[in-house]
């Protein structure tokens, strides 16, 4: 800057003195430093590195630092340092509390992160009118949170400014006479445009990553620790260049000692239905047979050297056992960017197009275990903790209201236990049931276990049982059934086309009449007739359709299966709970009880694919309880090992039998 020429003081010529102290003050202001006298714009400099892309925070700050500098105006300074070392895709809450910078040597004195910045932009006593970074991208990659945080600085009267787009003085209030009170449209425009294009690159890298590993699934490499039951066999790396760094892909080959272990865990899932800790119980029982899992150690888990119920679960939750590599099943947990870890919906699954490794499980049976979950929905096996703190409620997996086809509750007065089902007329008073359900349908545990016990001995268990079956099926589908009503459905279509028939030949051999009024109304009459009986056809050939679906659809008896089943002479309701719903479960046990008809309706299933599995858990349920000497049993009781055994040896050739079913 130029002084202006010193003021001498001197005496004036008409007498008047100034005073020393006066002279003194005007040396003073003459001798500012210039930085202190001048108008100077003070401004915040704002910088970050990712963690995401492999850049040296050392190199790249201090050079997002000079650029930044470079482009500043005569008169702007950078009175304050804020950077972080941190992803630009975190939450704006989640920005700037990162302590990643420590462990780099970074040149630059810190006055702190993105979050300190953002508190002291709104402190009366700032330091700063403008904020400067290198370029937009740097306040962060996803543009909701750059705005945000460039609508927050501009809320405190705080412009953000970015080197590579050229800095205005003007854009800064109050530093320059022609600043206008809001941002100028052009360099908006710009910013905005640039904004874009920085998130289309974050998105587009992670699109290209997406296919890639899209392709490695297909390809059926294994990401991660194999699933139990499986080993990693290493594969040469596919890229050249990757192989010659040493890097290698892994194919999923069986554990000989795992792998049948995981096969044993869905059978008796899919065709016991056993819950996840009696599934648990009875591998523990043989740990050299069924060796338990080592976990990932870490966050929560840790080497119990046992099965439990969570990780039979996850056992039966991987799809990778099937023989096809999936992938995209968990969510990564990101706590910077307020992600949680999370199982992802089925239906967010990527399988490969083929099986790519050695299947444990087929598909159906890995369905077929899903479904179970569904199945045991609201019922517990009477091992677990909760059970031993609750009263169990035997029959409430099995028992519905016949009325509503809902599932009843459990709940116990004195010593009694009820099942009881209360719509709500606020969720259920649109239903058509809603109208004739009583509010409150309840019934005395004992009062459906006496017909039970008596159905599973007489028509499960007993000498008379085939015969009993044979004529339940007659009745069923005797001449006035299914058949008959087919029969009359196709006599009243035929009746209904010669109907038609009759009304076209009549409109055909029409002859004019010569009043066209009754003509016409004549005609429009029989048109009428037409649509009507049309109508009615359709309807009843929709019918038709129906029920050959349905009869083609109903499993064919077959009676054999029944006799898989041992006889015994056991009375169910004696045996402890847990071995009455194992028993139940294998069964695929429907109660459906009817509180206006008083009626109840028992339905087992037996099907080819389950009565090998069944006879054994019917066989070392019923016959342990013989050993224990229930009274009942007159079977003699044979030294048995124990119930795993027996229902391990009856596993062959149950998956190679056309499943028929067998309902009664
Ligand atoms: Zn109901």
């Amino acid at each position: 800057m130029t002084l202006p020429p010193p003021v001498v003081p001197r005496l004036a010529d008409d007498g008047e003195t100034t005073s020393l102290l006066d002279w003194l003050r005007v040396v003073a202001d003459q001798n500012v430093p210039e930085t202190l006298q001048q108008a100077a714009v003070p401004v915040a400099w704002m910088g970050r590195t990712s963690t995401d892309d492999a850049q040296d925070p050392t190199l790249s700050l201090p050079r997002q630092l000079e650029n930044s500098r470079n482009a500043l105006p005569p008169g702007f300074v950078i009175v304050a340092k804020f950077y972080d070392v941190e992803s630009g895709r975190n939450t704006v809450e989640r920005r700037g509390t990162g302590t990643a910078h420590r462990q780099f040597d970074i040149p630059i004195p810190r006055d702190g992160g993105i979050a300190d910045l953002l508190a002291e932009a709104k402190r009366p006593d700032r330091r700063f009118v403008a904020v400067v970074c290198e370029s937009i991208e740097r306040v962060a990659r996803t543009t909701y949170f750059s705005t945000k945080i460039e609508y927050d600085l501009e809320q405190s009267g705080v412009a953000l400014l970015a080197a590579d787009e050229g800095i205005d003085p003007a854009a800064v209030p109050g530093a320059h006479e022609s600043a206008a009170p809001f941002r100028k449209a052009t360099p908006t425009l710009t910013r905005r445009i640039k904004q874009a294009i920085s998130e289309w690159y974050v998105l587009n890298m992670l699109e290209l990553s997406w296919g890639g590993t899209k392709a490695h699934t297909n390809q059926g490499f294994n990401i991660g620790k194999p699933p139990y039951g499986y080993l990693a066999s290493r594969t040469r790396h596919p890229v050249k260049l990757k192989a010659e760094q040493g890097k290698v892909k892994h194919r999923l080959v069986p554990d000989p000692v795992r792998g049948p272990v995981v096969t044993q865990i869905f059978l008796w899932r899919a065709l016991d239905r056993l819950g996840y800790q009696a599934i648990a119980d009875r591998l523990n029982l043989d740990p050299d047979r069924y060796p338990p899992p080592d976990p990932i150690l870490g966050q929560g888990r840790r080497r119990v050297g046992a099965w439990t119920a969570s990780n039979v679960r996850e056992i039966l939750d991987n799809p990778k056992h099937t023989g096809y590599m999936v992938w995209n099943r968990r969510k990564r947990p990101r706590p910077e960017r307020d992600i949680r870890g999370r199982v992802n919906p089925s239906s967010a699954w990527v399988w490969s197009a083929v099986p790519t490794h050695e299947p444990l499980v087929t598909r159906e049976i890995f369905e077929a275990a899903s479904a179970v979950a569904r199945f045991r929905k609201g019922s517990r096996s009477g091992t677990g903790r909760q059970a031993k703190s609750r009263r169990t409620y035997l029959l409430r997996s099995y028992l519905r209201c016949d009325l509503c086809d809902r599932r009843t509750w459990g709940h116990t007065v004195k010593t009694n236990t009820y099942y009881r089902c209360s719509p709500d007329s606020k969720h259920h008073a649109h239903q058509q049931w809603y109208a004739t359900h009583p509010a409150h349908v309840v019934v005395r545990e004992d009062v459906i276990m006496e017909p039970l016990a008596r159905f599973f001995q007489r028509r499960v268990f007993g000498d008379g049982r085939d015969h009993l079956l044979a004529r339940s099926i007659n009745e069923r589908t005797g001449s006035d059934g299914d058949a008959a009503r087919a029969a009359a459905l196709t006599a009243e279509i035929a009746g209904l086309q010669q109907r038609q028939d009759n009304l076209v030949r009549e409109l055909e051999s029409f002859e004019p009449s010569g009043d066209d009024d009754f003509d016409r109304a004549w005609r429009s009459g029989l048109q009428a007739r037409f649509r009507a009986i049309l109508a009615e056809q359709r309807q009843k050939k929709e019918h038709q359709a129906d029920l050959a679906r349905q009869s083609r659809t109903r499993p064919v008896a077959d009676l054999s299966l029944l006799e898989m089943i041992p006889q015994a002479h056991t009375d169910l309701g004696r045996l402890p709970e847990d071995r009455q719903r194992r028993v139940y479960d294998a069964f695929h046990l429907e109660l459906r009880y009817n509180d206006l008809s008083g009626e109840l309706d028992i339905r087992v299933t037996i099907t080819g694919d389950t009565a090998t599995e069944l006879a054994a858990t019917v066989k070392a349920a019923t016959e342990q309880s013989s050993h224990l000497g229930t009274p009942g049993s007159t079977e003699p009781a044979p030294v048995r090992d124990d119930l795993v055994a027996e229902a391990l040896r009856a596993r062959g050739g149950t998956r190679t039998r056309t499943p028929r079913g067998s309902r009664f």
